[in-house]
């Protein structure tokens, strides 16, 4: 008798996202360990697996990779919407980020965690503080990120002097090096909150490690005018000028570029991450993303934090960027549902420099999917499953997560996460918050 693999989900249409859109209609797929064993179609024996999930015929896809959030301010959720930016940041995320400790950071990353699971995440890349947490968190919950503490000119609540921010991320990729899920890179705010100095130094230890820089780059015209009056360029023509435009550069969001500027993110090979509602919510503007797509630019998706969005759900930011740049081209044909959950998945996995392990659904890849509930209303009848997937699922459609070969979530119920203890927990936090703000005015 052949030996049994470790799970089976039969019974299934998968999207494997492949290079050739490969959609397997009544399907299974073996995993063993932490990878995929064989994909198939047709009936299987139960015995040939140590679990089995039947899939009742729902939607099989690659988990959701989100590329860009800032998963502790889960706290922060609705704490101060339809503000303008620097009133938002001065009376209320100062002063609360002033008082946060380890503790703090560590629940709203298991609850972002519990959050990104149950809307069908099984990747995210965050930038925040004391990230460490962040990183542990994520173990816990069994989840894979690119996670890294973020640095600027100004002292920390986290570490203080920069020159412990250095030291911190170093430690960060040196204790996370050996961790299946768990990636570091290095972090700078962004090109207005660092100094030349600051973002050179930022630069070679990412490079003296391999790992990606990440940056939020052009995401207002705030920001556009800050570097203009101190630099005399763009926010993209700063970073190439320094010498650190390459394609170790995450840029997250992107906003407003000029022509040269794509020119420059093209032929570096920067990676960028469109964030659609957060800049919609912020009025940042709308980034030229099917200009980007056009020049083989690598762009993912993001939520950004919750204090700008104000969740973690993937399939409302995908439905998002389907339809803002469609309004805003006035061209129902651009962006179309395929587009779109290629980004979400195996062109999110590009931009994270993660390809070769995730991103689609192919032997030897891990195993990173979901399964969504097939008995939904709204989900029938289907004749394009990526249109369902980008314009008429929901987060909590998804009913079974798995990542990296083990199940995180089955039947929507969440198998890593004691999910009530967080809230409660999330609840405590969210009074001192209330406290910290009141505190501050
Ligand atoms: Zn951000």
């Amino acid at each position: 008798m052949e030996k049994k693999v470790d799970l089976c989900v039969k019974n299934a249409l998968i999207l494997t996202m492949d290079p050739n859109d490969t959609i397997i209609e009544n399907g299974y797929l073996c995993v063993e360990g932490d990878s995929i064993l064989e994909i198939g179609t047709g009936d299987m024996e139960e015995s040939m697996a140590h679990k089995t999930i039947d899939a009742q015929g729902g939607l099989l896809l690659p988990g959701l990779i989100n590329c860009h959030t800032h998963v502790p301010m889960t706290l922060f959720r609705g704490l101060a919407d339809d503000l303008p930016l620097m009133e938002w940041l001065t009376n209320y995320i100062f002063p609360v980020e002033r008082n946060m400790d380890e503790d703090f950071v560590r629940v709203g990353a298991l609850l972002g965690c519990a959050e990104m699971i149950l809307s069908g995440t099984t990747t995210f890349c965050d930038m925040y503080l004391f990230e460490n947490e962040v990183a542990k968190a994520a173990s816990e919950a069994g989840m894979r990120c690119l996670v890294g503490e973020v640095l600027y000119d100004f002292p920390s609540p986290n570490y203080g002097e920069l020159e412990n921010g250095f030291r911190y991320t170093e430690s960060l990729i040196q204790q996370w090096k050996a961790n299946p899920l768990v990636s570091i890179a290095v972090e700078p705010h962004s090109v207005f909150t660092c100094s030349p100095t600051l973002l050179e130094r930022a630069a070679d230890l990412a490079s003296q490690y391999g790992v990606p820089f990440i940056i939020h780059l052009a995401e207002t015209r705030d920001e556009l005018d800050q570097v203009r009056e101190r630099y005399g360029k763009t926010p993209v023509e700063h970073l190439k000028d320094l010498g650190l435009l390459t394609d170790e550069v995450i840029a997250d969001h992107c906003v407003h570029l000029s022509p040269r500027d794509m020119d420059f993110l093209q032929e570096s090979g920067a990676r960028v991450v469109h964030n659609p509602q957060s800049n919609m919510k912020l009025a940042s503007g709308i980034a030229p993303v099917p200009d980007l797509l056009a020049r083989g630019i690598a762009v993912g998706i993001g939520t950004d934090g919750c204090a700008s969005n104000n969740n973690l759900d993937m399939f409302e930011e995908m439905d998002t960027t389907a339809k803002l740049h469609k309004v805003s081209k006035m061209d129902p044909t651009v962006m179309d549902a395929l587009t779109v959950l290629k980004m979400a998945t195996i062109g999110g996995a590009k931009v994270l420099g993660l390809d070769k392990l995730i991103g689609s659904i192919e032997v030897g890849k891990k195993a990173d999917f979901i399964v969504l509930d097939p008995n939904c209303p709204h989900l029938v009848p289907m004749y394009n499953p990526y249109s369902h997937i980008v314009y008429a699922a929901r987060g909590d459609d998804v009913h079974h997560c798995v990542i990296n070969g083990k199940v995180v979530m089955e039947d929507r119920t969440l198998l890593t996460i004691e999910v009530e203890e967080v809230i409660a927990r999330a609840k405590q936090k969210a009074a001192l918050v209330r406290k910290w703000v009141q505190q501050s005015q």
